[in-house]
């Protein structure tokens, strides 16, 4: 613990931690000592990890990387990092993030963005470590812990992942729970494990998973020993190649990457079969209506009234000017953004056409898969990401669709509520790190995992 405190300070410029916890560290990493020396050491007791700024941590300052819960201390812990405080973690601060989740690059952030640890071999220019998960990717990559926590809404465990060499698996919903994490898009939501390894992804994400009174949603099914699963054995496994993940203008190094995952699966003995995912190409747009809406609805809460930041007010103001002055103080511009197309796609005169269209399709993708599975199929590889992590900056604030378009990839598996896993597996021509995703059926994490390991 102490020598990845002093790793952290001497990282300050890539901006991983928003939040350092070290009297917090030292007092749980004593504490870890102690279990350890009476023999009663869990699963992850004294392993120093870090926090994703959307979990909130009691008395800890949970922001949500925004600057509308400036101030916010809970009097609570969520349920995910209160598990993973039972199985001896160390939490070493609270990681960067954009804000509230929303973003892909980290750059929508109140506190700045965090840095990729690589570089591209010809140029050093400064690069995304990928969204939202930003700071926990770079914390991974660049040693300042051993393991960080993540959530994914639409890609947000899995882009920084591969935009940074390290594993990170979506579970399916439902089987973290979302209790105490700043909600985003509550129907989307998932928290998962940011790793080294697909070892400890499975350690981790045990720790993390499990049924929560606090949450309808989260699974009553028993949470199986992952780690126990990784027998690397796939011999007879039915992998998918979907045709409609085969984009126009996706660099030819990402062609070879998935290639050469088809050929790692097939040389461990597993079948690779052609399938059709037919509405992949609706997922973007569907994912862009009904997160938003469910974002607009989320974010009604911060009023300046119940949390955080509250603007200062004129003479005569009242309270609408109140709310509509902190809010737009408090609010960046892509959350702002998020929450008029959200307001837009759910008002009475265009629901039908957004918002409910956009449901009417989730359902289709979701069918999509149920049919490759009932093929028999259990497992689906495509690229993570449609890039290497690009530059910072790179991406023009006044495009957002550009920034939309790296989620090609990954939306879809949140739409149908599946688990996903990003897994490090070469590196482009410049050496930055690229990544493969595998989609599993849902609950069976621990066999995607596997499959996962056999990919490594
Ligand atoms: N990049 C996507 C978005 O901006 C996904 C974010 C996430 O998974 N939290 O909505």
């Amino acid at each position: 613990t102490e020598s990845f405190l002093k790793a952290i300070d001497d990282a300050d410029a890539l901006n991983a931690y928003v939040h350092k916890t070290p009297e917090i560290a030292l007092e749980r990493a004593k504490a870890a000592d102690a279990r350890i020396a009476e023999g009663d050491a869990p699963d992850m007791c004294g392993l120093p990890i870090g926090i994703k700024d959307l979990f909130c941590t009691k008395g800890v300052a949970s922001q949500a990387a925004s600057g509308i819960l400036e101030g916010f201390k809970p009097e609570y812990e969520s349920t995910v990092s209160q598990k993973l405080q039972d199985a001896g973690a160390v939490m070493l601060g609270k990681l960067n993030m954009d804000e509230f989740a929303m973003g892909s690059s980290n750059e929508t952030s109140v506190y700045g963005n965090a840095v990729n640890p690589w570089r591209r071999e010809d140029n050093d220019a400064a690069l995304t470590p990928g969204g939202s998960s930003g700071g926990s990717a770079a914390a991974v990559a660049a040693d300042l812990c051993l393991a960080a926590t993540g959530t994914d809404t639409g890609g947000s465990i899995r882009q920084p992942a591969a935009f940074t060499g390290i594993t990170g698996i979506k579970p399916t919903y439902g089987r973290c729970s979302r209790w105490g994490i700043v909600a985003f898009a509550s129907s989307l939501d998932q928290a998962g494990p940011m790793t080294k390894d697909v070892r400890d992804a499975a350690i981790m994400l045990e720790a993390m998973c499990g049924h929560d009174a606090k949450d309808s949603t989260s699974s009553e099914l028993a949470v199986p020993n992952f780690e126990a699963m990784l027998t690397g054995d796939i011999r007879g496994k039915k992998i998918g190649i979907p045709k409609e993940y085969r984009l126009d203008g996706v660099p030819a190094e990402i062609d070879k990457l998935w290639q050469d995952g088809i050929d790692m699966l097939k040389a461990a003995g597993a079948e690779i079969v052609d399938i059709s995912l037919p509405h992949t190409k609706y997922a973007l747009p569907a994912y862009y209506v009904i997160a938003p809406a469910e974002a607009s609805s989320n974010l009604a809460r911060y009023d300046g009234v119940r949390y955080g930041h509250r603007a200062t007010l004129a003479a005569g103001d009242g309270i609408t000017e109140m709310y509509e002055k902190t809010r737009a103080e408090g609010f960046g511009h892509e959350v702002q953004r998020r929450v008029m197309v959200g307001t837009y796609v759910l008002s009475a005169g265009f629901y039908d056409a957004y918002y409910n269209r956009a449901r009417r399709v989730r359902t289709l993708i979701k069918q999509d898969f149920e049919n490759v599975f009932a093929q028999g199929i259990d497992a689906i590889l495509t690229p993570a990401t449609p890039s290497a992590a690009f530059g910072l900056g790179e991406m023009s604030e006044a495009d957002p669709i550009q920034m939309y378009l790296n989620d090609v990839f990954t939306v879809t598996v949140n739409l149908a509520g599946l688990p996903g896993v990003s897994v490090p597996t070469g590196l482009d021509s410049q050496g930055l790190p690229l990544g493969l995703q595998l989609i599993g059926r849902p609950w069976e994490e621990g066999d995607l995992l596997n499959t996962a390991y056999a990919l490594e």
